[in-house]
């Protein structure tokens, strides 16, 4: 029997359960098709949902039990070399009032959270006989007409519907299938992301990042943390563990011949952040590829007759240096989809002109304009000099000025010249600095 729906959603991560709550809400008959056995448990995330769309799809999601880990209200940036770690530190009770302005989340637990808040509206709706969340499915092939997506294959089940969404994450098959995206990704256009996840007893863990009730931490690094390969660390607090972790480049790993698990293993090793994982057991590890950012990668189009992609499938993602905007831009990028699948619907217009509405709100969005306006910001960050020489040059400056000596003291300009000739040229930090300045 031929089963149509509203909507088909392929992919249950963060992009998927958003799109499905919006359809969930308005009412529409939908499919949403995972391939873990549950929500998030293929999912790999640092992580923190930046912004505040959580609360646009579970109103007062904080007051709420499960899902969801610690607020951040503490932000921190450190800059390695293989001994120091010189960090800027800011903390606000600015932060502390809901809605929270970042969660850390562990994305096994989120995931099924969020799913089963989808699930109550289902059965609150008019849909509740008839849309589905359907998991240990793996959706092998879309279905086309006449050059128009009309459904999906999934071993011997075929399924057909007015609109799919792709929201399959990363490894895009589907969107590839398609055409939307080339067969073959280029390596300097995704990194690997590696994880662990480090339990302590909860009085500890409060004790040593000094967290108050749900308050959180997040820590990212640049420089000696990465081994010289172009990337990134973060450490973020969760209720009794944190989430540790590197985003390397998969090219400069690879033209350097190091193996992710040893970077991290470097990186948990140095004197600043033994200290922190000091006593913790390791309880999860975990790794995946993740976008860099850079515009260039996303498909051709997110949008074609009868499909939209969303989330990082349309490689949607942002770090330029403050923050990895991964998980944030696939909510919104998965609300917009469903937004414009449930007025495609109402119109009875499945076009690809009907569905470039999804393109012209998520151009109009803050993604696509923060994508845009941070990509200097995104390729800065990915030059060596940013993972090399400016980590070096200010731990240099850091041990001269907080160095007390029974001796004349220089002035701290003396002493940042002293730690640029030591490390770079005058010139090329001048130039990177005023870059970083317009960048940013
Ligand atoms: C180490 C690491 C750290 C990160 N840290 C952060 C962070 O701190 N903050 C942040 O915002 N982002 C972070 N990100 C990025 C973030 O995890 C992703 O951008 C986000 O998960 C994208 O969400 P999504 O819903 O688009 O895709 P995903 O979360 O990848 O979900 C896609 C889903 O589709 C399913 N699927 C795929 N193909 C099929 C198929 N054919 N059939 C059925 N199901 C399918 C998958 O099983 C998966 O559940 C991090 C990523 C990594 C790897």
């Amino acid at each position: 029997m031929e089963e149509r729906f509203d909507c088909i959603i392929v992919g249950g991560g963060i992009a998927g359960l958003s799109a499905a709550m919006l359809l969930a809400r308005a009412g529409k008959r939908f499919l949403l098709i995972e391939r873990g056995e549950f929500c998030g448990s293929k999912n790999v995330s640092g992580g923190v949902l930046w912004g505040t769309d959580l609360e646009r799809l579970v109103p007062g999601y904080w007051e709420m039990e499960g899902g969801f880990d610690r607020f951040v209200n503490h932000r921190r940036l450190s800059f390695m070399d293989p001994g120091s770690c010189f960090s800027v530190d800011f903390k606000s009770d600015h932060f502390d009032q809901p809605p929270y302005q970042g969660v850390t989340v562990l994305r096994a637990r989120f995931d099924q959270w969020l799913a089963e808040q989808v699930e109550a509206v289902i059965e609150a709706g008019p849909m509740a006989e008839e849309s589905f969340l359907a998991t240990n499915v793996l959706v092998e092939e879309l279905l086309q007409e006449d050059g128009r997506v009309v459904g999906i294959r999934a071993g011997e089940e075929e399924f057909y519907a007015n609109t799919v969404i792709l929201a399959e994450g990363v490894n895009n098959l589907l969107t590839r299938q398609i055409g939307l995206e080339a067969e073959y990704v280029p390596a300097d256009h995704v990194a690997v992301g590696v994880k662990e996840v480090i339990s302590f007893d909860r009085k500890v863990l409060e004790d040593r990042f000094q967290l108050r009730g749900r308050s959180g931490l997040t820590n990212e690094f640049v420089g000696a943390c990465s081994e010289g390969v172009d990337g990134g660390g973060f450490l973020y607090t969760n209720e009794s563990s944190v989430s540790i972790g590197l985003v390397l480049g998969m090219a400069d790993l690879r033209d350097k011949g190091l193996a992710p698990y040893d970077v991290l293993n470097t990186f948990k090793a140095h004197p600043a952040v033994a200290d922190m994982l000091q006593g913790g057991e390791v309880v999860e590890y975990s790794a995946h590829v993740v976008s860099t950012g850079d515009i260039r990668g996303m498909p051709s189009e997110i949008y074609a007759d009868g499909v939209m992609v969303a989330g990082e499938a349309a490689h949607l993602l942002l770090n330029a240096g403050k923050a990895i905007q991964g998980m944030d831009f696939a909510m919104r990028s998965g609300m917009l989809a469903a937004e414009t699948a449930i007025a495609a619907n109402d119109a009875g217009d499945f076009s690809a002109a009907r569905l470039k509405d999804y393109r012209t709100a998520l151009d109009a969005s803050y993604v696509m304009q923060d994508m845009r306006s941070f990509q200097d910001a995104v390729h800065l960050l990915h030059s060596p000099a940013m993972h090399e020489k400016v980590p070096n040059v200010i731990c240099d400056f850091g041990r001269q000025f907080f160095t007390v000596r029974n001796e004349p003291t220089p002035k701290a300009a003396k002493m940042m010249r002293t730690a640029i000739k030591r490390h770079a040229s005058y010139w090329e930090l001048v130039k990177l600095g005023a870059k970083a300045a317009r960048a940013l």
